[in-house]
């Protein structure tokens, strides 16, 4: 069925405008609501009775909402308020997303009306819409929702305001503030929703990590470089990995301090970084368990760069292969494992050899797998710290290391340093 028709279906069973009825269809849709969920939250707004019609719902504390319910009132403190902007029917629309707490708990809201909402505000939400989003509710104030503003503001145990490391980012965070430095960034020219546009991208990074960016509509202070602090961000997944999204909404300000980049980068066990479904900047420290198949010297396609077999490149068919060097290597913390990919330069490193050397050796045995057994006999049984970026797929969880080093923590010294910490 088309959007016409739903709203068609709609408009005569509540008896309202069609037009009407269809912008608001348009608009949820957009927003990855599904159909019918987007025509049972427009049959709530205007009320066709199903749902109990039109009397207030009962308050809820935030932790007692789930997504079974359909209307709630909440109380609660405006945690955070980032506007940002979609489209439908050639239209921007402004939104206000953020989360509001109370003493039991915290959820996302979505404010589909200028409410004039702002961090530190304690509201009372009536008749707001629930919503699941990934198996959480969501509040939904629009139209139907009395909104109001208390005189009195409530203590919750939930920080207010935004402000985030690069390390806590997780896709779907919304109105966040934080101060980085710009790493990376490049102008490009795309084709956006009006045409083209320029758009900057690129790398941030704080003290705890480093993240990519995209700036929707450039800000001189990020592409002249140095430390910014930005004020109203969103993430969402690009390639796997979360990326900070700074719109024309967000508040760009030059620093001026330092930021020592990845100087708290903390180490996370591997079960809870594959966990994340994928994170731009961690470091695991892990046993090496195997060197597996595809590693030391091998040939990739010149079309595509992908790793050939015999000659034979799965898309370009026969082709004289490129010579290179690269490891993917197993590695263990005992909470999980990942697959460590190691680039030609750090290749040479644990090899103790150049991509000639090792053309060179396996000229010499007439067969290349002697350098990834070389390298196998170097690094096998070893325990090492590994830094880069995680990305999970259905086939597993691949940290492309930037750095990959020797763990120098020996069990010995953590064990008398713990039992320092425990005397003291
Ligand atoms: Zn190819």
């Amino acid at each position: 069925m088309e959007l016409d028709d739903h709203a068609e279906d709609l408009a005569s069973d509540l008896g309202v405008d069609k037009e009407e009825v269809k912008d608001d269809l348009q608009n949820l849709v957009e927003y990855s609501v599904p159909i019918d969920e987007a025509k049972q939250s427009l049959r709530r707004k205007y009320g066709d009775g199903s749902s109990g019609g039109g009397g207030t719902p009962s308050a809820k504390d935030i932790a007692d909402i789930t997504p079974d319910d359909s209307n709630v009132t909440v109380t609660g403190v405006v945690l955070t308020a980032g506007e940002r902007s979609i489209r439908y029917q050639g239209d921007d629309h402004v939104i206000v997303e953020g989360r509001l707490a109370d003493e039991t708990g915290v959820i996302d809201y979505t404010a589909w009306e200028d409410f004039g909402l702002s961090p530190g505000d304690t509201i009372t939400a009536g008749n707001a819409g629930v919503r699941e989003w990934d198996g959480e509710p969501e509040l939904n104030l629009g139209e139907s929702t009395s909104l109001s503003f208390e005189a009195e503001s409530r203590e919750v145990p939930y920080e207010i305001g935004g402000d985030a490391d690069l390390a806590d980012l997780r896709t779907g965070d919304r109105a966040v503030t934080i101060e980085v430095s710009v790493l990376e960034c490049e102008r490009k020219t795309i084709d956006g929703r009006d045409g083209e546009t320029d758009i900057l991208s690129g790398v941030f990074g704080d003290e705890s990590g480093r993240l990519p960016f995209t700036n929707w509509d450039p800000a001189p202070a990020i592409e002249d470089g140095g430390t910014v602090r930005i004020e109203n961000a969103y993430v969402q997944e690009f390639r796997g990995v979360p990326e900070v999204n700074v719109s024309e909404f967000s508040t760009v300000t030059p620093l001026d301090r330092e930021i020592d980049v990845g100087s708290d980068t903390t180490t996370m066990d591997v079960a809870d970084a594959v966990g994340t479904g994928g994170i731009y900047d961690v470091e695991v420290v892990g046993n090496l368990l195997a060197v597996r198949d595809g590693s030391g010297l091998i040939q990739r396609c010149p079309e595509c760069y992908r790793v050939i077999q015999k000659g034979q490149c799965r898309t370009h068919g026969d082709v004289d292969g490129i010579d290179d060097l690269r490891v993917k290597a197993i590695l263990d913390d005992g909470t999980g494992t990942v697959t460590v990919v190691l680039d030609d330069e750090l290749t040479e490193r644990v090899y103790g050899g150049t991509l000639d050397g090792a053309l060179e050796q396996a000229r010499e045995a007439m067969d290349q797998e002697v350098v990834a057994d070389t390298i196998r006999e170097r690094i096998v049984g070893r325990e090492y710290r590994v830094r880069g970026h995680l990305s999970v797929d259905e086939y597993g969880a691949n940290l492309d290391a930037e750095h990959f080093e020797e763990s120098d923590d020996d069990p010995a010294a953590r064990a008398t340093a713990l039992l320092e910490e425990v005397d003291a």
